[in-house]
């Protein structure tokens, strides 16, 4: 009888008990709009960017509505224009080139590595070709790219970077928060992150005319001075009637959701990498499959694994995807012509425009991608290891394969 895993692999853990209180407090007095308060009351929300600044070590930070709406203000407080190229990873999310493109900017992808990083060199020939003065980095899938290179060739490019942490919340490169390197760090609260309120996104920076232009976009309506991790009401006196306002507020409901959690991201990634570490053990030696090298300098969120099959053809592929979702595992694949859920690839967004990044097509090609939710246990992931361990071996050994679909999951 062979081993089945019946778990779920978009079940998150509930909201903590504390979070849970704080919001029925919000709920029972209502002043759910971050600006409703009473007297000297701190709104939820200004204690929760408070409480993430002092998380990451940054000076200043907002909270906002999405990720997406965190990348999008970050870029426009920088002063993105329509038409301009933003440099950005070709092996990202949409919500990526998308806030580039709700500015009417033009995303340009830069290739990866074999690691899954920003391959340095393209960037370089690229930053020249298009002439863009911003890079959105994309932390994809938590793997970072040595970053005092990447800001010592970005200060020789003269490129300005914004940091898209959506999978990077919590983790350090060489003992530095991931976010703290560029000029904006942007996160991500939406439920498959590390921190789950629905939706929602925080900013940190330590420039204070970036922090006072990114506020007064979410729409402050110049009531700026009832945030606590913001820069003083001077900086915003020069700037409040050049800045729209584009709102994208954080609630009091969300904040309440939140702050308990920002004390758990150390807890939690200790969890998260542990299961990681499962993973990658149960899969270590497997013939025909290779598991994407981690640097010692990182200190990554093991959220979700990926490896890759060098050389099989997609058939084969999709058979590996059958064979493991009829034992309960949920592998997604980067391979997929069609975009399936959260599965997607550059050339699935047209509006940017035809791109070619050969070298990101052929590691897409191979790679496959699983979350890890922290309601798996260690001796979960290591059932799920060895169920891919078993299936990868029959696989590859497989002849001929007829097409066979990958199975379509979220
Ligand atoms: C989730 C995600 C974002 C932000 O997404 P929102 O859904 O807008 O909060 C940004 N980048 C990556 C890589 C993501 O996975």
């Amino acid at each position: 009888m062979s081993e089945r895993f019946g778990g779920s692999f978009t079940q998150q853990e509930p909201i903590p008990e504390a979070g849970i209180e704080a919001a029925l407090a919000v709920l029972r007095h209502g002043r759910l709009h971050r600006y409703n308060t009473q007297g000297d009351e701190i709104a939820e929300a200004a204690a929760l960017e408070e409480e993430f600044a002092g998380f990451t070590g940054a000076r200043y930070c907002l909270g906002v509505a999405s990720g997406g709406y965190a990348m999008g203000c970050a870029l426009r407080a920088v002063g993105v224009q329509p038409g301009d190229p933003v440099l950005t990873n070709a092996f990202t999310l949409a919500p990526v080139p998308g806030a580039i493109a709700a500015l009417g900017g033009r995303p340009v992808f830069v290739e990866i590595t074999d690691d899954l990083v920003l391959d340095f060199d393209d960037l370089a020939a690229k930053a020249a070709a298009s002439g863009a003065r911003v890079l959105l980095l994309s932390h994809m899938r938590g793997h970072s790219c040595d970053m005092e290179a990447l800001m010592a060739l970005c200060t020789r490019l003269g490129l300005t970077v914004i940091e898209d942490c959506a999978h990077t919340m919590g983790a350090e490169w060489n003992g530095v928060a991931s976010g703290r390197h560029g000029l904006v760090g942007c996160y991500s609260t939406q439920t498959y992150k590390h921190m789950n309120s629905g939706e929602g996104g925080l900013l940190v920076t330590d420039d204070a005319v970036m922090a006072a232009k990114m506020i007064l976009l979410s729409g402050s309506y110049m009531l700026y001075t009832r945030h606590r991790a913001a820069p003083a009401p001077e900086v915003f006196r020069d700037l409040r009637l050049d800045i729209p306002n584009v709102s994208g507020r954080m609630d009091n409901l969300r904040a309440a959701i939140l702050r308990p959690q920002v004390a758990l991201l150390a807890e939690r990634r200790a969890r998260w990498s542990a299961l990681y570490q499962a993973m990658e053990a149960g899969l270590a030696a497997t013939p025909g499959l290779r598991l994407i090298a981690r640097p010692v300098q990182e200190r990554h969120v093991g959220s979700s694994f990926q490896f890759a099959l060098p050389g099989w053809e997609p058939a084969r592929i999709g058979m590996l995807l059958s064979r493991c979702i009829a034992r309960g595992v949920e592998l997604k694949w980067f391979g997929v012509e069609e975009p399936v859920a959260f599965t997607s690839r550059y050339p699935h967004w047209r509006y940017a425009g035809e791109q070619h990044c050969p070298n990101t097509d052929r590691i897409l090609a191979e790679l496959t991608d699983m979350r890890l939710p922290l309601t798996f246990s260690v001796a979960d992931a290591a059932l799920i290891a060895r169920i891919i361990r078993e299936e990868v071996l029959i696989t590859a050994q497989a002849g001929v394969v007829e097409t066979a679909l990958a199975p379509e999951i979220e």
